[in-house]
């Protein structure tokens, strides 16, 4: 069985201090012990130089939280896909709800993202999810096909086997209310089976579809026993190292 993949996104939080403090004690425990899972560590842009010089010779790698559309040029306060480039990033989340409702990132938006991170060989983790009132009205699997579909179905075959997808319901995020494992699992296999209809069986099985929402020691287990689950995107539960580190345990 493949190893699940671990992606904790620190979102707006941490010291500088504090970023050093918990990759050095991550780097020190993966050392001691063997560990059952793939992890992403996703700090803001500004640790990421520090936590990928104290993780080289390890196998944890970093995610940026975002990039901007642009390549280069006069966009005061944006970072480019360049710029993660040339830091050696892997990875970089996009399409997070956060970003989609605070700072009105469009498909389109996120659609030209996905495009310069796979020029750069940077692998999107593409988040999609419905919202509360969607749920309700029983539009979820409508909406997430929609988001799938515009961010993803123009992408060739080679890029679409470099993308990975985060199913984030937004009602499950940061509220302390996971989703279902049994209605995480409908979802995953929704999304996989649109896959395997517009690419193939191979690629639909080998794409990796996570969860995010409230993910915590009590709920992983459950949720990771679901077949079409390959792993997590952590947010609140990523923040404290004690509890992060027996999330990686319980794997
Ligand atoms: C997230 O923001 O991607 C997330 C899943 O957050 P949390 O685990 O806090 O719900």
């Amino acid at each position: 069985m493949k190893k699940k993949l671990i992606i904790a996104n620190w979102k707006m939080n941490k010291t500088y201090q504090e970023a050093q403090d918990f990759i050095i004690e991550l780097k020190s425990f993966i050392n001691k012990n063997p560990i059952n899972c793939k992890i992403i560590i996703a700090p803001p842009f500004v640790y990421i130089s520090k936590a990928i010089n104290i993780l080289n010779n390890t196998n944890i790698k970093i995610a940026a939280q975002n990039v901007s559309e642009y390549l280069e040029g006069p966009y005061t306060g944006e970072i480019s896909i360049k710029m993660l480039h040339s830091l050696k990033v892997n990875y970089v989340i996009l399409g997070h709800s956060e970003r989609r409702s605070l700072f009105q990132e469009t498909d389109t938006i996120i659609e030209k993202k996905i495009k310069i991170a796979l020029k750069y060989g940077i692998t999107p983790i593409y988040c999609c999810g419905e919202s509360l009132i969607e749920r309700n009205n029983k539009q979820k699997f409508e909406i997430n096909k929609k988001q799938i579909e515009t961010a993803l179905f123009k992408l060739n075959e080679k890029e679409i086997h470099n993308i990975i997808i985060a199913y984030e319901p937004i009602w499950a995020i940061g509220t302390g209310v996971n989703a279902n494992p049994i209605e995480i699992q409908e979802m995953h296999s929704f999304i996989r089976t649109l896959i395997k209809k517009k690419y193939s069986n191979s690629i639909s099985e080998s794409i990796q579809i996570l969860y995010g929402g409230s993910i915590n020691l009590e709920n992983i287990k459950n949720i990771f026993l679901q077949q079409d689950v390959n792993g997590g995107l952590i947010g609140q539960c990523s923040l404290n190292p004690s509890k992060f580190l027996k999330i990686i345990k319980s794997i």
